[in-house]
């Protein structure tokens, strides 16, 4: 079963009947590669476990005694590392949808890019996605990955049941109406609950989103309008170089009623609507970027920043992202801006989003409303970690949380004391985990170091 450095399996992958609706056509046989989607991380092992069915994964869970699960790499730091084995899902791509109670099960190999135009030619949609569809589902929601909008979840919110494998190799089915803490506990999970093996989320109807783009927003702006900026349509990001006080770009995503052809206004808060496509940083070509100037299209082809098929946001890069509470939020950004001149060189891009409160104990938005501040590095990690500790610090007093799969440097005590149910969490895990198997160095240190 270990596919160490030779060919994998074919990743056929049916979509399962009940609501049955296709198939992906086989994937090329490819090695799982040993480095993270930025390259700034190298795998501490070269034993990747590709099991092709839920029972082969219980066999490696056994087999193993220390193991981690790989999604598809876009993490930042060490967080799916193992020195020992990682085991990754991609051959478990089944998608089931079940029309009647409006829900969709995935293998956990699936990736956003491709459940979404499944469910949206059978009608359907789900609430919210990250700036790219490149991801895994079960991935994403180990990490509370995000999306932006005032009212909308992470995307772990959505999540009504998982199914995992435990350290013992038994099957784990966890569900949001009938396992309370149990599964509020395991569904941001840092991959340290379990190796999951099936999610079902919540669908709604599929809707129509057009996308604006307005330049040069002034920072004045937020300090008296920042839930209505953010609240101004369904889902809103403010983008800035920390030069000039303003936000250079705000991308506006309006969820449009059936036939709304919608008229975008000229001025958004004194920013103007662009007259052209644009990428989020200053001189990179749009073409990767979602369509914008307010053409309406499909909610997956427009609530991304970027296109599947293309790489999204620079390629070689970092990134680090805190959530905070959103009613600091103006506070917060003008206690980073004085850190300008040290940020603006070493930057792509800084990306300003709003996430709903939720329940999940490990999500960066826990109990409040949250804004994050995210930062797109260029790939000079001996500078940026220096950096890092300087925003940190003027971010201390709004109780930051960084983002669970991004660049960081918060000792674990601060980190730790933003979680209330850290200890819940443990708990969790020992039931789960009592040897440690899914532990990592990463999972040590911020979770267990004191
Ligand atoms: C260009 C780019 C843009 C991004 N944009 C956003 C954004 O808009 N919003 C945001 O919040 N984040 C964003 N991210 C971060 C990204 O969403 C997270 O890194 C996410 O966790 C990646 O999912 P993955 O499938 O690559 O998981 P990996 O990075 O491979 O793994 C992440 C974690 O999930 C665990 N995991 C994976 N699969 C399983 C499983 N089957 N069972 C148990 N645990 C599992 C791993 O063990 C690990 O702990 C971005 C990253 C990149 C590279």
């Amino acid at each position: 079963m270990v596919m160490n450095k030779r060919d994998f399996l074919k990743s056929s992958g049916a979509l399962v009947a009940g609501s049955m609706i296709s198939q992906f056509s086989p994937a090329q046989k490819q090695p799982v590669p040993r480095e993270n989607w930025a390259g700034n991380i190298t795998y501490s092992t070269g034993n990747v476990h590709t099991p092709a069915t839920t029972d082969a994964v219980r066999d490696v869970v056994k087999q193993c005694d220390k193991l981690r699960a790989l999604g598809s790499r876009h993490s930042f730091n060490r967080i799916a590392d193992s020195t020992q084995n990682q085991i990754s899902l991609v051959d478990l791509n089944q998608i089931e949808i079940d029309d009647s109670a409006r829900t969709v099960t995935v293998g956990a190999g699936v990736k956003y890019g491709q459940l979404a135009p499944v469910i949206d030619a059978r009608g359907f949609a789900l609430h919210n996605l990250a700036s790219l569809p490149h991801i895994t589902v079960a991935g994403a929601i180990a990490t509370a990955t995000h999306g932006s909008g005032l009212h909308n979840g992470n995307l772990a919110t959505v999540v009504r049941a998982l199914e995992l494998v435990n350290a013992n190799g038994d099957l784990v089915h966890l569900a949001r109406d009938k396992d309370g803490d149990a599964f509020l506990g395991a569904v941001v999970g840092l991959g340290s609950v379990g190796i999951v093996t099936r999610v079902t989320l919540d669908m709604q109807p599929t809707y129509q989103v057009g996308q604006t783009v307005y330049q040069d927003l002034s920072f004045d702006q937020l300090e008296h309008n920042l839930d209505s900026i953010f609240g101004a349509a369904y889902s809103v990001s403010l983008f800035t170089d920390w030069q000039h006080h303003r936000a250079t770009q705000v991308w506006i995503k309006r969820r449009l009623a059936p036939g709304e052809n919608h008229q975008w206004a000229a001025e958004f808060y004194g920013a103007k609507r662009a007259t052209e496509k644009l990428h989020p940083v200053t001189g990179h070509s749009a073409e990767s970027c979602t369509e914008q100037m307010g053409i309406p299209g499909p909610w997956y082809e427009r609530l991304p920043h970027f296109k599947m098929g293309f790489t999204p946001s620079s390629g070689r890069e970092l990134q680090t992202e805190y959530l905070l509470p959103r009613e600091h939020g103006y506070q917060a950004i003008m206690a980073v801006e004085k850190l300008k001149d040290r940020i603006t060189p070493h930057l792509f891009v800084t990306e300003l989003r709003t996430i709903a409160a939720d329940n999940l104990w490990m999500s960066t938005a826990y109990q409040r409303d949250s804004l994050a501040i995210h930062f797109t590095w260029k790939p000079e990690w001996d500078v940026v970690k220096q950096i890092l500790p300087q925003v940190e610090a003027q971010l201390k007093p709004f109780a930051p949380r960084p983002h669970w799969a991004k660049l960081f440097t918060v000792p674990p005590q601060q980190l730790q004391a933003e979680y209330a149910r850290l200890g819940d969490f443990k708990t969790l895990l020992q039931r789960h985990d009592p040897g440690g198997k899914f532990r990592n160095e990463f999972i040590d240190m911020n979770l267990y170091a004191v």
